[in-house]
């Protein structure tokens, strides 16, 4: 059947775009799609809801441009958790996006080893997180299964991890940028500051599946006496991947250049399209119902341990906040 005969609109990329959103693009003539998010009171309510160590709550947020790149993909209602597990001073982080829009996350930390860390200067994602690994998991809520891929971390960043995983688990070319930075602003009370993010995912998905081959990322671990694994990458993603590596952090992060300028940089010589953006905000899914279903489903003797001052009291690790219970209320009831 022949494509149906639609004049796609063109026009000039917006000058600005609102802070909170996923903008979905494609790059027909070289088979590149990806996506493009802002993040501005969003990533700074749940950052400053924290009140992390500066360097811990600038890598939670590179988790959550992560997840959230990763979960806006989902096409269905459900949601995306992004969750690493690491022998280093932040030894978890999770970022949970529940669709169509809302995201939380929050890291644990060994708060000892973070400052020795910041007083080292050693404060990259990398020595943050130490060696462990990257779960994704899919949960499509109900009783549909939950898909899991996992990746090692190696003392790499999240965009390394991720890269990882697109070869390993998807066979996708993919390359992510991840920026995250404070912005301080100039007020007549003193300066203040608030958490900006952005990121990029970029895509090569060929309608021929023999195109999207990809060399491994590490050669150098092919056994002694072993080829290394050579691919000639197809030119579309050479290309493609070229154009995503010049971008800077500032152009992630910058209120003054929009999503779609920046777009329009990279790919203006090829043609760039744009689909509607998608908004996004922090919310948390906690509640009094699903705490206290929690609490039921341990054993009596658990609850026990968990009572202090007569009260079981809950504080959601996302969010903050905390539900208190007497210890009746969630006792186990009485059969008969
Ligand atoms: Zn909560």
């Amino acid at each position: 059947m022949p494509a149906p005969d639609i004049a796609i609109p063109s026009r000039a990329p917006a000058e600005v775009s609102a802070d909170d959103t996923v903008l979905p693009f494609e790059v027909a003539p070289l088979d590149l799609r990806g996506r493009v998010v802002r993040l501005g009171p969003a990533i700074d309510t749940i950052l400053t809801g924290h009140n992390y160590p500066q360097p811990v709550a600038k890598l939670l947020g590179e988790a959550i441009v992560l997840g959230v790149l990763l979960g806006t993909a989902l096409k269905f209602e459900g949601r995306f958790i992004l969750q690493t597990k690491s022998d280093g001073p932040v030894p978890m982080l999770v970022v949970d996006f529940m669709t169509p829009d809302k995201v939380r996350a929050c890291a644990r930390l060994d708060k000892e080893r973070v400052a020795a860390a910041i007083a080292a200067g050693s404060t990259e994602a990398g020595a943050l997180l130490g060696r462990g690994h990257l779960a994704m998991t899919i949960d499509q809520g109900g009783h549909t299964s939950r898909y899991q891929g996992l990746v090692p971390l190696e003392g790499g960043t999240l965009e390394d991890a991720a890269h990882e995983y697109f070869l390993r688990s998807e066979q996708i070319p993919t390359r992510v940028r991840l920026a995250v930075a404070e912005e301080f602003v100039a007020a007549s009370e003193g300066t203040s500051h608030r958490w900006r993010a952005g990121g990029m995912l970029l895509q090569f998905m060929p309608r021929a599946a023999e195109r999207a081959r990809v060399a491994d990322l590490h050669p150098g671990k092919a056994p002694e006496g072993v080829a290394p694994h050579t691919v000639k990458e197809d030119d579309a993603w050479v290309e493609g991947r070229s154009l995503i590596e010049t971008v800077e952090d500032l152009e992630l992060i910058d209120p003054a250049l929009s999503s779609e300028r920046l777009l329009y940089r990279l790919f203006h010589e090829r043609g760039v399209r744009v689909f509607r953006s998608a908004e996004l905000r922090a919310q948390c899914s906690c509640s009094r119902d699903s705490v206290e279903q929690m609490l039921r489903s341990f054993p009596q003797h658990d609850r026990d341990d968990m009572v202090e001052n007569n009260v079981i009291s809950v504080t959601c690790e996302f969010c903050s906040r905390t539900y208190v219970f007497e210890p009746a209320e969630v006792a186990d009831r009485e059969a008969g």
